[in-house]
């Protein structure tokens, strides 16, 4: 069926690179499980929910047998009603009853606990705690409330540590919560696993066994993340049975100013374009876009395209404001007065602004599952549309000229490795403060917390157990956000706000002096990198350059732990040491990516251990490419080109990998190339390209042979944060070695 749509002009253009409708979709429902608790089905009566769909029964049943459970549906699906049943259900039924919920942020916490509040069931005693409460009100809910909504840093500083004021809700733990679940990877994913197993085991200590209800975006491997993050198995619920209404999705490309260097136009005038030609035909729509700056670029491009009248109903829209500045905007867009929002992904987790008709995305937004959640925006009700507009990255050209593989194949998979001893030891310690530890917590902690134990300094072996001989308690030492305790802390000068950290082996390359770091989607200009204190001080910046540090790189192999002939050659998986020192910089202007200024910098080596896969092409793949410097700019080209497709495997970011590519190689004294967690100790990233080399190195040949560019351009071989500033690059001879290892395949 082709209807038109008031949008179908708007679209018409050469920089359309695919269109599709997602078709509407009917219900499949279940009846309300008999054995609910009468408090429970009347609390869903009253909100005129009288059945189920299929995927919240299969949930609730799954829950009431006893285990684990994933639920990885559809964005507005009704996940939330999934996990809550089984929970308020288990309330209403025993007074005793305890349920603990996790949310990634606080905000999210409170939406859920409004949510719960509206429900109205009198047995559903459910109260935040965080950092924000109140000391005298800690107390009060410990003992009284039933329901406790929490983030995984207060359980890990806050909770565990002080388990003994816990006591009763560990005794009576039923249910913990995991929602966002797929938030939880790599680093701070892997601490997060430790968490939950240091909460497995105090809670077996008091005599419970919770069971884990996690709830996660769609993702290729939602079973093996509950396992990894929980420890022990989890069925996975997936077959989304939620209406859905009709969706238009477009790609967008903005068109090619000059093919030899694969120049395009600006993303961001082209997203200002289709949000004022949306807005003009009278459609409510959200505009997502990577940072403040950029926001407000279309914001402001936008307005400029319409009358006075029409561009008052457009607003920006950002993680800085005010609850009270945020809900005005929710509140005029929901009303109707406002038409246009600009954003920045900030707005994407959880915060409910309506239904609207149509999502704008300005560059990949990272992972298909915040692309989803940010198109789930448009069309909940009504036929809605949702567009991506390409960036010049490769990844996102990637997806322009292969739209199935954003659309249609779930690869992506969330990875985390909550056995990395960096990640790992620090909550040993924890564990070890918490109470000894002896063999019979390998079924909780794992088997790798008992091998480590012995290395962890301050433990002292007992005939108790490992026990804690530190002074203080070890947890409040261990961000979860960073893999090394000694990380910069990055400080806003203007406020003395601490914005985040920097982890030691990035710190370099990312907060150095004069660098442009970017928190929240608000650009700062970093005044001062104190290597003596960790600290960088920065300030809000409002310039249009970004920074590229150069740095020269080393690696060396510690230990092959896996070895394979793949693909004609011999790859392999295993520990590295890499070595990185950053000697420059450059300042380049957002609005064309060129060079304004390269500014030496002095600062030290740094070194630090991680996990790698690497490859030894063999003769005959590099025939006719042996000469220098061919042969590295072949080598590096295809780092690059990989390392840009590598999230479309593991669920990761391009700044979470690092590559090297040599000619000669001191360790295999060939020509190699190495892809590395840039993350010390490695969180699974590394490993996953290492199972997945097949499919990842016929992903890149697809990119390399599809891009329409002579020699090479930034969507496809070059790289925004390659050490060498991109020199030594040739994507022919690139293009030429892979395929031959694709066909050795
Ligand atoms: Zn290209
Ligand atoms: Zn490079």
């Amino acid at each position: 069926m082709t209807t038109t749509a008031v949008w179908d002009e708007l679209l018409a253009g050469d920089e359309l690179a695919y269109l599709t409708t997602e078709s509407a979709r009917e219900a499949r429902t279940s009846p309300l499980p008999d054995s609910l608790q009468p408090a429970v089905r009347e609390a869903l009566a009253r909100r005129g929910i009288h059945e189920l769909y299929a995927h919240q029964a299969a949930a609730y049943a799954a829950a009431q047998g006893g285990g684990n459970l994933i639920v990885t549906t559809g964005t507005a699906s009704g996940k939330t009603l999934a996990f809550n049943l089984p929970v308020l259900d288990a309330l209403a039924a025993d007074r005793h009853a305890r349920a603990l919920y996790l949310y990634p942020t606080k905000a999210l916490a409170q939406d859920q606990a409004r949510s719960l509040g509206d429900l109205g069931i009198a047995a559903a005693r459910a109260a935040i705690y965080d950092g924000d409460t109140p000391t005298e009100r800690r107390r009060q809910i410990r003992g009284w409330a039933n329901l406790v909504l929490t983030n995984p840093d207060m359980l890990h500083i806050g909770v565990l540590p002080r388990h003994d004021l816990w006591g009763d809700f560990l005794h009576n733990l039923r249910f913990v919560v995991v929602d966002e679940a797929h938030v939880y990877r790599g680093v701070f994913g892997s601490h997060v696993a430790n968490v939950l197993r240091r909460l497995r085991r105090l809670a077996r200590i008091y005599g419970s066994e919770p069971q884990f209800l996690l709830a996660s975006a769609t993702i290729a491997n939602a079973g093996e993340l509950a396992c990894a993050l929980t420890g022990e198995e989890a069925t996975v619920v997936e077959d989304d049975a939620a209406p859905r209404a009709e969706r238009t999705i477009a790609l967008w490309n903005p068109p090619l100013l000059d093919a030899e260097l694969g120049l395009r136009a600006s993303a961001l005038g082209e997203a200002s374009r289709l949000l004022a030609g949306l807005v003009g035909r009278g459609q409510r729509t959200i505009c997502f876009a990577k940072s403040r700056k950029s926001a407000e670029l279309i914001h402001r491009f936008a307005s400029d395209r319409l009358d006075a009248a029409t561009a008052h109903r457009l607003a920006p829209y950002r993680a800085g404001y005010t609850p009270q500045q945020r809900r005005e905007i929710e509140r005029r867009l929901v009303e109707g007065d406002l038409l246009g929002v600009a954003s920045t992904d900030a707005l994407e987790l959880g915060i409910d602004i309506g239904d609207l008709d149509c999502a704008i995305s300005v560059g990949f937004p990272g992972t298909v599952a915040s692309l989803r959640q940010q198109w789930g925006r448009a069309g909940r009700r009504e036929h809605g549309l949702a567009i991506l507009i390409a960036s010049e990255d490769a990844l996102d050209q990637y997806f322009m000229r292969e739209p199935p593989t954003l659309l249609e194949r779930r690869v992506e998979a969330a990875i985390l490795d909550h056995a990395n001893p960096r990640v790992l030891d620090g909550h040993v310690a924890a564990a070890a403060f918490e109470a000894p530890i002896d063999d019979g917590d390998i079924a909780t902690l794992g088997p790798e917390a008992l091998e480590r134990a012995p290395h962890v300094p301050e433990l002292r072996q007992t005939a108790r157990g490992w026990v804690w001989a530190g002074k203080d308690a070890p947890a409040a030492r261990i961000p979860l956000r960073s893999t090394s305790p000694d990380s910069f802390l990055v400080v806003d000068a203007s406020t003395g706000d601490v914005l985040g950290l920097a982890e030691l082996e990035r710190a370099y390359s990312t907060v150095h002096e004069g660098a442009v770091y970017l928190h929240l989607g608000r650009q700062y200009l970093v005044r001062e990198l104190d290597l003596v204190a960790r600290r960088a001080l920065v300030e809000p910046f409002e310039g249009d350059w970004y920074t590229q540090a150069k740095k020269e790189t080393e690696t060396s192999i510690e230990e092959p732990l896996r070895v394979e002939r793949r693909l004609g050659l011999e790859l392999s998986f295993g520990r590295v040491s890499v070595t990185e020192q950053v000697v420059a910089y450059q300042k380049k202007a957002v609005a064309d990516g060129s060079t304004l200024d390269t500014v030496p910098l002095d600062l030290p080596p740094t070194t630090f251990d991680t996990e790698a896969a690497w490859f030894v092409p063999r003769p005959h793949q590099l025939e006719g490419l042996e000469a220098m410097p061919l042969l590295l700019s072949s080598l590096h080209a295809a780092e690059h080109s990989l390392i840009a497709l590598l999230p479309l495997w593991a669920m990761c970011d391009r700044w979470d990998i690092g590559g090297l590519s040599t000619n000669l190689h001191l360790d295999t004294r060939a020509p190699t190339v190495f892809v590395y967690d840039g993350h010390a100790g490695g969180v699974g990233i590394a490993e996953r390209g290492f199972d997945q080399f097949e499919g990842w190195v016929a992903d890149t040949v697809t990119l390399l042979e599809g891009c329409p560019c002579e020699r090479g351009c930034p969507s496809c071989v070059q790289s925004p944060k390659c050490g060498n500033l991109n020199e030594f690059l040739d994507k022919a001879g690139a293009l030429t070695l892979l395929t031959r290892m694709s066909n050795s395949g």
